[in-house]
């Protein structure tokens, strides 16, 4: 695996900047009401509420839930290096 230096950043790195390695892995919501069916984003958000909330509707009972995050959704962890 290629490590790569910090002159290759774009915009390069501040003083008190460091560079950790990350990798993207997909999170998915499981219906907490039959358990088993993923909670998918509908596309409809409560705009109004403060923060914003995302309507969800189960794959499997169609239930439904409103979340502060769309679901699934990528988040990153640390990869040593
Ligand atoms: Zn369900």
């Amino acid at each position: 695996m290629r490590i790569f230096n910090e002159n290759e950043i774009v915009g390069g790195l501040g003083e008190l900047e460091e560079i950790y390695k990350v990798e993207p892995i997909g999170v998915k919501y499981t219906c907490d009401k039959c358990g088993e069916g993923e909670m998918l984003s509908t596309g409809k958000n409560n705009w109004s509420a403060n923060p914003p909330q995302f309507e969800h509707v189960c794959s499997i009972c169609n239930h439904k839930d409103y979340f502060f995050e769309k679901y699934p959704l990528v988040r990153f962890r640390t990869v040593q290096m």
